[in-house]
């Protein structure tokens, strides 16, 4: 809405200004026929008593008064390119900087949305969780360690986000360093996804086809982030006993790790912009996914600083893959 109405009163006012801007060219352009006019009749008064009508058409008088209108003519057409130009070029820079505005304050709308909901919930269902322990203590052990558990998991949830948000804060203002230590890849790996596992209800299945001992030289936090978002957004964007498979190798001098799922997968327009900061897909009212906006923003950062890649792909029949490259270590 916001961007309609904005859009809207931009490109009126643009074409009121082109319309404007041809109407004061075509004015001027009347004038100057009009002036000259004038001019050759006021020539033509004084001639006729000197010399006879036949030769005024050819006088160097005549001549001079029809260059000079063409010169007018050139003048008004060559100021007029110019200012047309610089029209052209500046509502095309507004345009932009005017769209990368909107879209800054709708991502900035979305982000509250979504961090007040983010917060909410876990804190508002680990609330009822203790509530419950405190007036049932007599509760059955099943029952006890469940609501625990999901208080577990929801907390697990608070400090992702947490993290999440301190990171992306480094990494704006560039002071996110990188530790280089030797990370095992595949132990990281194995281990992220357990505990997401371990967290995310026994419907979760996972299929891990990893190589032994892949090595990189990085930051293993800032890994570990990388693997946690990716194997997280598998896990959310795809349904309650939905596959989601992890494959590691090396392929020839670069680590490869891929996470596949079947969710919905990515429509093609929007694979680049999921890697913005605070870009979610659809609406943010009517989405039903919990999530900031900043997880694929982080992932592409820290490999960024990895002199490495990301990048998704359509997975088959459906779902997608996301496919992260490392250099390997030598
Ligand atoms: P978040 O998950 O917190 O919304 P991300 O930066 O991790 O933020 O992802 C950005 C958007 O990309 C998500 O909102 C979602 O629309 C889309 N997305 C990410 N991973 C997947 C996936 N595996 N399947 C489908 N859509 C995804």
């Amino acid at each position: 809405m916001l961007k309609r109405n904005s859009n809207i009163t931009f490109y009126v006012l643009v074409g009121y200004i082109f319309i404007s801007f041809a109407w004061w060219v075509l004015l001027l352009i009347r004038i100057n026929n009009q002036s000259f006019e004038e001019k050759r009749d006021l020539l033509r008064l004084s001639f006729a008593q000197k010399y006879p009508d036949e030769i005024f058409e050819s006088s160097a008088e005549v001549r001079a008064l029809e260059s000079e209108r063409h010169r007018k003519v050139y003048m008004i057409a060559g100021e007029g390119t110019v200012f047309l130009v610089i029209l052209i070029v500046m509502t095309f820079m507004m345009s932009r900087s005017l769209r990368r505005e909107v879209n800054l304050l709708q991502q900035q709308k979305n982000f509250l949305l979504s961090i007040t909901h983010e917060l909410r919930s876990p804190i508002a269902s680990s609330k009822i969780a203790m509530q419950t322990l405190l007036k049932h203590r007599a509760l059955d052990q099943n029952k006890f360690e469940g609501l625990l558990l999901n208080s577990i998991s929801d907390m697990d949830r608070l400090t992702m986000l947490v993290e999440n948000l301190l990171l992306a804060a480094k990494i704006e203002d560039h002071t996110f360093r990188i530790g280089y230590g030797a990370c095992n890849m595949s132990d990281m790996v194995e281990h992220v996804v357990k505990k997401i596992k371990d967290t995310s209800g026994a419907e979760r299945k996972f299929q891990l086809n990893l190589s032994k001992d892949v090595m990189v030289l990085g930051d293993r936090s800032g890994l570990t982030s990388v693997i946690t978002n990716l194997v997280e957004n598998a896990v959310k964007y795809s349904a309650d006993g939905a596959i989601v498979n992890v494959t590691l190798n090396e392929e020839k001098d670069k680590v490869v790790l891929r996470i596949a799922d079947n969710g919905p997968g990515i429509p093609d327009h929007e694979k680049k912009k999921i890697f913005q900061k605070f870009y979610r897909i659809g609406e943010e009212e009517t989405r039903r996914t919990k999530g900031t906006g900043l997880g694929l923003y982080i992932v592409e950062k820290i490999l960024t600083l990895h002199m490495g890649r990301v990048s998704v792909k359509n997975n088959v029949p459906l779902g997608s893959v996301f496919e992260v490259e490392l250099p390997c270590m030598k």
